[in-house]
């Protein structure tokens, strides 16, 4: 496994490639989600490259940009052990070098959801995936679930500018009690740990009623409201049952909806989400 550290070392090698190349984007500190990614790209193409970055421009000044937990070594004996072909790990200043001006923005899907708690992310989002798709030019490219509204803000992107690559989304991956992996869950207390649960109950809950024939989107939200206010722990930032190509909030589910809720437990931001389709 080839680690490039500078992108004019990336390209050289990339250059020597005409076979499918998969891209799996990553901020490192990596858990099965991530390698769920690695294992389609592995899968699906002759080539796969991860990415570890942890991307300044998608924190806010007051988020965790700092404090986000990393393990370079750990990271690339997990990647290896996937036989991942190259690995890009660029400084701050090889992405965004003096001077750097531009930026890709992504109208409407931005404004809510996450981008209503976090004005600046999507636009840090797609600034950093556009310059990777340019850099690596992969085939395909592979996403989670996990992030259900950046999935779709980044098929969006490639939609509306062209770009010749086939975004390629994978279900969340779950630890056994049903906490959705992230990298951002050993920030939390063991008793937090045990709140945090109440994010995929709420989405197992959505899901059963979804089955059981409830349509009424209200009905629902209000549900993962009540049971997240019974968890003294959790601070609810929102919780959303919209249509899932749009993200608009719906009253009645007639097409794929995205039920998807953010909760604080302390400082730490917990997502998780499910898709009902009809
Ligand atoms: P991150 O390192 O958090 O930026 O995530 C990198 C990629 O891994 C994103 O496409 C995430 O959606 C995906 N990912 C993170 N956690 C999970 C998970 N639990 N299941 C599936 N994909 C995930």
């Amino acid at each position: 496994m080839l680690v490039h550290r500078t992108i004019a070392d990336f390209r050289a090698w990339r250059a020597a490639w005409s076979g499918s190349v998969g891209l799996v984007p990553t901020m490192g500190y990596l858990h099965e989600g991530h390698l769920s990614l690695v294992r389609a790209s592995k899968r699906d193409c002759a080539i796969t490259v991860a990415t570890i970055f942890v991307n300044p421009t998608q924190f806010a000044p007051t988020e965790d940009l700092s404090t986000y937990p990393r393990d370079e070594a750990r990271d690339l004996d997990l990647l290896k052990a996937e036989r991942v072909d190259a690995v890009l790990i660029p400084t701050a200043d090889e992405i965004y070098p003096d001077g750097y001006a531009t930026y890709v923005e992504v109208e409407g899907l931005t404004a809510r959801l996450e981008g209503a708690s976090r004005p600046t992310h999507f636009r840090g989002v797609t600034t950093v995936v556009m310059k990777l798709l340019q850099i690596m030019r992969p085939q395909r490219a592979y996403f989670g679930q996990k992030d259900a509204q950046q999935l779709a803000v980044v098929r969006r992107m490639v939609h509306d500018l062209n770009v010749p690559v086939e975004i390629i989304g994978q279900p969340i991956v779950r630890e056994p009690d049903g906490l959705a992996m992230s990298s951002r869950n050993v920030y939390l207390t063991p008793e937090q740990r045990q709140a945090a649960l109440v994010l995929s109950r709420c989405v197992r809950m959505a899901e059963q009623w979804f089955t059981d024939g409830v349509r009424d989107a209200t009905a629902i939200r209000d549900e993962m409201h009540a049971m997240i206010a019974e968890e003294p722990l959790a601070e609810v930032d929102y919780v959303s049952l919209a249509d899932a190509e749009t993200l608009q909030e719906i009253d009645h589910i007639e097409a794929p909806a995205l039920a998807s809720l953010a909760v604080r437990f302390g400082s730490t931001r917990l997502i998780d989400n499910t898709t009902l389709t009809p």
